[in-house]
């Protein structure tokens, strides 16, 4: 781990989406019943919004939201649980959860391996800190659903991680999976 959670400082989660720029705040999160929690004070390389048929049965709901982060910013406290489950590009998604409620909290999947964590987001203190960057999988968007006009958005996932990651963001990914 990065940092120990008790030693990050104890200040109450900034809302406004302009201090995403400047992440100066922990973002913490957590299971429902406590027995986990996780904290990062890094920006996500990139937020996804997935709508795929996969994140909806996983959730129960119309989509997923997943922040990236390097996994070895996740300052967890807390036992957690890995199960393997099937996933949209069959190659399989690791599920974190909770092992006493059950409540999934991060992924990670084949592409990004076991140095990038898929946050979920919903599990955060303020879910309203990490909007997503770009929507996936909109083939299967639930038809109620409206995206905003600006938003980027690819019927399936996106063919060139440049048209949506910033480089610096695209870098800190490449290092994560190559950092040993
Ligand atoms: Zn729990
Ligand atoms: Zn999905």
């Amino acid at each position: 781990m990065a940092k120990d959670r008790e030693n990050a400082p104890a200040k109450p989660v900034q809302t406004d989406v302009a201090m995403k720029l400047n992440w100066e705040v922990p973002m913490e999160g957590g299971c429902a019943c406590g027995a986990v929690t996780y904290c990062f004070d890094v920006p996500p390389m990139i937020v996804h919004c997935c709508h795929c048929r996969w994140c909806q049965r996983e959730t129960g709901s119309a989509f997923v939201i997943n922040a990236l982060i390097e996994t070895s910013k996740l300052a967890v406290t807390g036992a957690v649980e890995t199960i393997a489950t099937p996933s949209q590009s069959g190659k399989g998604q690791i599920v974190i959860r909770c092992p006493r409620c059950k409540i999934a909290l991060w992924s990670h999947y084949a592409g990004g391996g076991p140095k990038v964590a898929f946050v979920r987001v919903g599990t955060m203190g303020d879910p309203a800190a990490c909007p997503p960057d770009v929507h996936i999988f909109t083939g299967s968007k639930l038809p109620w659903i409206k995206l905003p006009k600006d938003a980027k958005a690819f019927p399936k996932f996106y063919p060139d991680p440049s048209q949506v990651w910033t480089v610096a963001a695209r870098a800190r990914y490449t290092a994560a999976k190559a950092s040993g």
